[in-house]
């Protein structure tokens, strides 16, 4: 450890710890020196340590883990957030909305659209995110997420498949790939990501050639898998072979993959997951918002108790739609329950590994957060705890993942800088980011021929 001051001390609050005991100290607090921490304990022994150090109070508050979002769109939707229907085919979403929207993104609207999804991560306490695949110019993106401070990976938009828009040949895709990775090496608050859209949009050539890049960088790789029966009738015409027996036998399986959504898998499928050390990126309000039957076809849960790698992601602005990982959280462990008409199956205290600890561990960086221990990166969120939503105290687990969500949120720290301040971001102006992102708004939806279709008469009534 570089420095044995500590920078800071939160003090006084309920620290969840999701360290392996999963200890929670009452009245606690946490001791930081430059990005990482140094020390965890009751507060009156970090104070007696360390008198007149700075401190942040956090009585009557609950301390955690920063929350891991492992699948989060950064680009195209946070613009157009709620304007696309909710009661349209995916492939009415796709070609009348995604297609137009990202065809007049210019490099300004993405790295605002991040900005903003950025923003709006942070303040529900979101200190990691795993970009989803969807961005033409990582190095705006990238910018974004470092002004914002948020912690992340990126990668760049790719497929050859012919007949696609924007579509490229194999070598020339993991050329950029390439690129983004060598621009933004491990250990940096941006990391590069090999990072594919997925679905049926790769050659075997690009999907084992994305896959032998993330194992020798160790860039670590996702993409989109399965969500809908789609994927599924793809590859069984294409290769006869379901999906994930497919990447299977290309070798693309592995801990270095982090694979979005998984929903519509087999026993046998499953059973390669789990072999392969396969993570998996869980989006359930997306399936939800978007009608892909994982009340029906999902198995996370049981893929979780095999000692799967699951974590949690919130998707897109007109798929998830909000970016709040404990409201993912709930939602994940209550479905759970409900489709195995069992209570006794996982619950609250799950669903918060799924969203720190666990989640930590399937995006592969569970040796630098996901938990409140010494030496790991001060990626710290305190939640507020004095709404009706948390009176009287009960189990804190319980709390956090079926009485509260982000709106508890009342201090971030991302690698010990102090990012949320009483519930606002302190690294961007939020009240500029606003005015830009509503002007940017209306001027993308003019370029892409858009006019948003309201269900209800929307009447001027100044
Ligand atoms: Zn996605």
């Amino acid at each position: 450890m570089a420095s044995t001051t500590p920078d800071l001390l939160i003090t006084g609050g309920d620290v969840v710890t999701m360290n392996p005991r999963r200890e929670v100290l009452i009245g606690g607090a946490v001791a930081i020196a430059g990005e990482r921490i140094l020390a965890v304990g009751a507060t009156g022994e970090l104070r007696a340590r360390w008198p007149g150090a700075a401190e942040l109070d956090a009585t009557d508050c609950v301390v955690t883990p920063g929350l891991v979002n492992a699948h989060q769109h950064l680009t195209g939707d946070p613009l157009v957030r709620a304007c696309i229907p909710d009661d349209i085919t995916s492939q009415e979403a796709v070609h009348r909305w995604a297609v137009p929207i990202h065809r007049a993104h210019t490099a300004e609207d993405e790295e605002l659209a991040a900005l903003l999804a950025c923003v709006e991560n942070l303040r529900n306490g979101v200190t990691t995110i795993v970009e989803a695949g969807t961005v033409a110019h990582p190095e705006r993106v990238a910018a974004a997420m470092t002004r914002s401070g948020v912690r992340g990976t990126v990668g760049v938009w790719g497929w050859d498949v012919e007949g696609v828009p924007h579509s490229a040949p194999a070598a020339e895709v993991l050329e950029r790939l390439s690129e983004v990775i060598e621009s933004y090496p491990a250990g940096g608050l941006v990391e590069g990501r090999v990072t594919l859209v997925g679905h049926g949009l790769a050659s075997d050539e690009l999907l084992a050639g994305a896959a032998e890049l993330a194992r020798r960088t160790g860039a670590g790789m996702t993409m989109h898998m399965s969500p809908t029966r789609a994927d599924v009738d793809h590859y069984l015409a294409r290769s006869g072979r379901r999906p994930l027996l497919h990447l299977a036998r290309l070798g693309v399986l592995g801990p270095h993959l982090l694979l979005a959504h998984g929903v519509w898998l087999d026993d046998a499928e499953v059973d390669a997951l789990l072999d392969s050390g396969t993570a998996v990126a869980y989006c359930p309000w997306a399936y939800l918002r978007l009608g892909q039957g994982v009340t029906r076809a999902g198995r996370h849960a049981e893929i979780f108790t095999r000692s799967g790698r699951i974590a949690l992601g919130c998707d897109a602005a007109n798929a998830g739609d909000a970016a709040d990982i404990l409201r993912t959280a709930a939602l994940a462990v209550g479905l759970a329950k409900d489709t195995a008409v069992d209570p006794t199956t996982i619950g609250a205290p799950e669903g918060l590994e799924m969203a720190t600890i666990r989640g930590a561990e399937a995006i592969g960086m569970a040796d630098r957060i996901g938990s409140i221990e010494e030496g790991k990166l001060a990626d710290l969120v305190v939640h507020d705890a004095t709404g009706p939503q948390w009176t009287p105290r009960g189990d804190v687990a319980h709390q956090l993942i079926w009485s509260s969500d982000g709106r508890n949120v009342r201090d971030v720290l991302v690698g010990g800088r102090h990012v949320v301040r009483r519930g606002r971001c302190t690294t961007v102006d939020e009240h500029a980011l606003r005015e830009r992102a509503i002007t940017s708004s209306a001027g993308l939806l003019r370029r892409a021929g858009i006019a948003v279709r309201h269900r209800w008469p929307h009447l001027r009534s100044h």
